[in-house]
């Protein structure tokens, strides 16, 4: 039996380090690294499922080529000299600008990114900006602090009031719920904003649920309140913020009953939970994603931070608004991995438009050959029907993947790729911690697979791509982690002896000196944000379908969340046979309205398709409210993104996948 250490690569708050067994090539158990302070004593079910997926059966193990009677297998010379024969007669025909390259985050490796430079050393391609699951929340406090920084989690110690506003970490972030459960010991009240009653708001003291996508009113409405009763802290809106003067004028026309109508929440509950954030300090503010998931979303994050700014609880001990933490991304080579000093060209088009961007934007010239990896896109990406079809209509698709997804099985070529442990690669995706982890190579992949660096680079040599690294995968981690080095003096040699904390990253962010924006300041009133097309001061505006009467004519009535679930991470992590069959949750009320109950199968459809599924009849979910959680499979009949749009947010280029009205009906 060997001993490793290594790191969890899904897409997950909170990166768990391993430590991990092998026997006989095989993985025998993977266990938490007590090295990590954060994640050291437990792992979640997903973290143990790695093991069963590395060996499950359905694994894809060698390259598949399109045929007429269906997939045939090939071997990799073959493979790669006809994706490089697709990718060179685009290169020739139609220049770069033919080639999509899509990815996301089914992986967390460094090294996966290098098919970036890939491309650039090709002369570039069509590539998205934004993201599915995010953005908005990054632009919003880009635009007001400079940066997306977040509190480190042993900070809730000295907060006396948490509040978690539409994070559910007691299923989706299990390492954070000991910390915030911890300081509730100490003292703090825990107030959980949610809709829906969530595993966590069921730990809470207090459980609020405003109706979906009325966060941001609801943020404005206890800033009206806390401003109207002198409630703010001067010293910082004198000395560290600007534009308090127009935040304070707009935020008039947003008195407690106005919020009230637009919440659901009773006015002396706004006024109440005004009252409690600014005196109880200091009060820490853990944003969620899916309150951005909607129209208004980035607006929504901006009202919440000028709430903590009025208050002054940012830079202080048991403060803050943490959305995310970026404090690694800086020291790690991206104009290498993107390869910028290749010049390349690239073509832009928003990630959540993808089937709108192929169906009318990439015309000129049209899209030729798309590689995806790390990604679904058929069934994450909203408006999924359209996308099928304009997927259909790209002359070459090739897909890498370990399973064969509903996006692979559209594929003309399907490549099959390591997973972690079968690979060696650097982890640093935690959306909450600061941790980076190395990962060796464990255990050797079954049949055929192959990492996609190894993948890019046989593809550059075919293709004469002198631009794309042919250094060993150590060679270019190391060479990735330059700025790491230089600034910080962390090697690889460091990072493969365990986790390892970045040196110097900030517990409590803005605590002294400068924010990140143009002039210094928190911005109430962000010039770059109205430079970008949003406005200037944060504001609500009603969810796009909300006011769509055409819709509510047709029945469309209720909201469509897809929040993420305990027991998987999208759908590159459900595969076939994992979890329990779909469910459709809604509240008894509206069971009763539409003769549904416990166990009855229903549809629920919008103007851009549908699903069905069984029900589950559940007081936790708000009455106007249908709930599916995500990352459903095609086959399973309960796909969500059938249901939703491919719209924006207001900012990041994100999609507004919870902008989605409903409706439902037995089958
Ligand atoms: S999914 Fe998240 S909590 Fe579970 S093992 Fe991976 S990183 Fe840890």
């Amino acid at each position: 039996m060997k001993t490793y250490r290594s790191a969890c690569p899904l897409n997950c708050w909170d990166q768990c380090s391993f430590i991990v067994k092998v026997k006989d090539n095989t993985v025998v158990s993977i266990e938490p690294d007590p090295a990590q302070k954060i994640t050291g004593r437990f792992i979640c079910a997903k973290g143990r499922k790695h093991i069963s997926r590395l060996r499950r059966p359905d694994r894809l193990t060698f390259p598949l080529i399109k045929t007429a009677s269906g997939f045939q297998q090939t071997s990799w010379p073959e493979a790669l000299a006809l994706a490089a024969a697709k990718i060179k007669e685009a290169l020739s025909r139609y220049g770069p600008l033919s080639l999509l390259h899509y990815y996301d985050s089914g992986h967390g490796g460094l090294l996966k990114n290098i098919e970036s430079r890939f491309f650039s050393a090709l002369g570039g391609c069509t590539v998205h900006k934004g993201s599915l699951c995010w953005s908005a929340g990054l632009a919003a406090q880009t635009y007001d602090f400079g940066a997306v920084l977040s509190h480190a989690l042993d900070d809730l110690s000295n907060s006396r009031l948490i509040i978690v506003w539409g994070r559910n970490p007691a299923a989706t972030a299990r390492h954070q719920l000991p910390f915030i459960l911890k300081a509730r010991q100490k003292g703090a009240r825990l107030i959980v904003i949610d809709p829906l009653y969530t595993a966590t708001a069921a730990l809470a003291d207090e459980h609020i649920s405003p109706r979906p996508a009325s966060d941001g009113a609801l943020a404005l409405g206890m800033a009206h309140l806390i401003i109207k009763e002198k409630l703010v802290d001067e010293v910082f809106i004198r000395e560290r913020s600007s534009g308090f003067a127009a935040f304070r004028q707009m935020v008039e026309d947003y008195p407690p009953e106005k919020v009230s109508a637009i919440t659901g929440l009773p006015a002396g509950h706004i006024i109440r939970l005004a009252r409690l954030y600014a005196t109880a300090r200091p009060a820490a503010i853990l944003l969620g994603y899916g309150l951005q998931r909607h129209s208004n979303g980035g607006n929504t994050i901006r009202a919440i931070d000028a709430l903590a700014a009025l208050t002054g609880n940012i830079g202080v001990p048991g403060g803050g608004v943490s959305y995310a933490n970026l404090q690694v991304a800086p020291y790690i080579d991206s104009d290498y991995l993107e390869g910028e000093d290749l010049k390349p060209q690239r073509r832009y088009y928003p990630k959540p438009r993808l089937a709108a961007a192929l169906q009318h934007q990439l015309k000129e010239p049209p899209v030729q050959v798309a590689y995806i990896s790390r990604a679904n896109p058929l069934v994450q990406v909203g408006d999924s029907a359209a996308l099928k079809r304009a997927f259909a209509a790209i002359p070459f698709k090739i897909v890498s993947d370990q399973f064969m997804t509903d996006t692979a099985a559209a594929a003309d070529l399907v490549l099959p790729c390591t997973a972690f442990l079968e690979e060696e690669d650097l982890y640093y995706n935690s959306m909450s911690h600061c941790y980076l982890n190395y990962g060796p190579k464990i255990v050797d992949p079954p049949g055929q697979c192959r990492h996609e660096y190894e993948i890019m680079q046989a593809l550059a040599r075919e293709l004469g791509a002198t631009g794309f690294p042919q250094l060993p995968a150590e060679e270019l981690l190391a060479k990735l982690i330059l700025p790491l080095t230089r600034e910080k003096g962390i090697t690889l040699q460091q990072l493969k002896a365990g986790p390892l904390w970045l040196p110097g990253a900030k517990s409590i962010p803005w605590r002294h000196g400068p924010f990140a924006t143009a002039d210094g300041k928190f911005n109430f009133y962000a010039s770059a944000a109205e430079n970008e097309g949003s406005t200037a001061l944060p504001h609500y505006q009603a969810p796009r379908e909300l006011g769509n009467s055409r819709l509510h004519r047709q029945g469309f009535r209720y909201w469509f969340v897809t929040p993420h679930p305990a027991d998987s991470i999208h759908s590159a992590h459900r595969l076939p046979g994992e979890s329990k069959k779909p469910q459709v949750y809604l509240s008894p009320q509206l069971a009763e309205e539409h003769g549904l109950a416990q166990g009855d199968r229903a549809r629920v459809s919008s103007p851009r398709g549908f699903l069905e599924a069984e029900v589950s009849v559940s007081p936790k979910i708000p009455p106007a409210t249908v709930m599916v959680y995500e990352g459903w499979w095609e086959h399973s009949g309960a796909a969500v993104n059938n249901l939703t749009s491919g719209e924006l947010t207001d900012m990041g280029n994100q999609a507004a996948l919870y902008d989605c009205l409903c409706k439902i009906e037995k089958v």
